[in-house]
């Protein structure tokens, strides 16, 4: 990152000199309490080099002028083109990847149409509590969860429109105590509707990697969340390829059952990073049913080292807590 001053990026708002009182705002793109706390000591510094006596007072907004506190390191959005093509799997999946490499993760689950996040942890019965007004995310295997699935009951339907959708998206992240997540990661509903839209505009998404099947029918609609994820502005970090073979467990015959190969080539084509092919595997899906991550107990799997690997490459993109803090820091003492 470059190294400008916040005088020449232009985040000091104003400058308030009362008798011996120093007021200072500064604007920051996103809350950070580290950056802050470093730029707080900064400036109090240079201005008692000045005058020793003065009394100073640093006072931070963001951009959007609401007071949002988003202390995590990236998020990471998962999203496909269809429904029922593995997306909530192989996000929670990867969340567990993170967490083996030593990530502290969270997992929001936007999939409003089809919450199915609470069902794949075991967390289905459980509700968020309400500490010091902010909402305390549900654990589980270590993850911090918060679900649209906690708010609707089983078996409910809800008319989502929206801004329900964009408030939905807003308290979740802003409203929800996450301590301190490296990594959030976001499972999206399928498709191109509200919910991508409000979550480029209202979280400060690292990017968005892709799920699809490796069948025609289901590259179609990436194409056209691709194209979503570009007007948004939003990275794509790349596609997984799921399902992408099945082998049988006692013949070891490879039968390719949703074609194989065709993600890849969509992704040379389009200039995006493969992530991997994931093979079909029972026990992924028993994983999923039973409420445990597939990745606990079969990390040597295919399928396991293929979503080890997932998040390996997605590694470059991650930063913990204090990274993004550091990276924050535009200023030159
Ligand atoms: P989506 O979120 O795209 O709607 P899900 O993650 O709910 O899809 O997956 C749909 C079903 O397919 C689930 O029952 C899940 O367990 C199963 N599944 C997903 N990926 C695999 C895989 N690689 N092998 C076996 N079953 C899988």
């Amino acid at each position: 990152a470059s190294r400008v001053d916040i005088v020449t990026s232009q985040q000091v708002k104003d400058v308030d000199i009362i008798e011996n009182s120093c007021v200072v705002q500064i604007l920051l793109n996103e809350p950070n309490p580290m950056v802050e706390k470093s730029l707080r000591y900064q400036i109090e510094a240079a201005l008692k080099a000045q005058n020793a006596d003065l009394q100073v007072a640093v006072n931070f907004s963001t951009n959007d002028g609401q007071g949002n506190r988003l202390n995590v390191g990236s998020i990471i959005a998962v999203g496909s083109g269809k429904g029922g093509v593995g997306k909530s799997s192989v996000a929670i999946n990867l969340a567990i990847a993170f967490q083996k490499l030593g990530y502290r993760v969270g997992v929001i689950d936007c999939d409003i149409y089809g919450p199915s996040i609470p069902t794949m942890l075991g967390i289905e019965d459980k509700k968020p509590m309400m500490m010091n007004g902010k909402i305390q995310p549900v654990e589980a295997f270590g993850l911090k969860v918060i679900s649209a699935g906690f708010f609707v009951e089983q078996g409910q339907s809800l008319i989502w429109r929206g801004p329900m959708i964009h408030k939905l998206i807003h308290q979740f992240a802003y409203d929800v105590d996450w301590k301190e997540c490296d990594v959030l990661v976001v499972d999206l509903p399928p498709g191109t509707g509200d919910a991508p839209l409000s979550l480029s505009q209202t979280l400060p998404l690292t990017g968005a990697v892709m799920v699809s099947l490796p069948q025609k029918v289901s590259i179609i609609d990436v194409h056209k969340s691709l194209s979503m994820f570009h007007q948004v502005k939003v990275p794509v970090l790349g596609m997984v390829e799921n399902m992408s073979h099945y082998e049988c467990s006692s013949c070891h015959h490879r039968e390719e059952i949703f074609d194989h190969g065709r993600v890849r080539k969509f992704c040379s084509e389009q200039n995006i990073p493969y992530l991997g092919e994931i093979p079909i595997d029972p026990r992924l899906r028993q994983g999923c049913d039973e409420g445990r991550p597939f990745l606990l107990d079969y990390e040597n799997s295919a399928a396991g080292q293929a979503l080890l690997n997932t998040a390996r490459r997605l590694q470059p993109f991650l930063k913990t807590v204090e990274e993004s803090a550091e990276d924050a820091i535009r200023i030159v003492s």
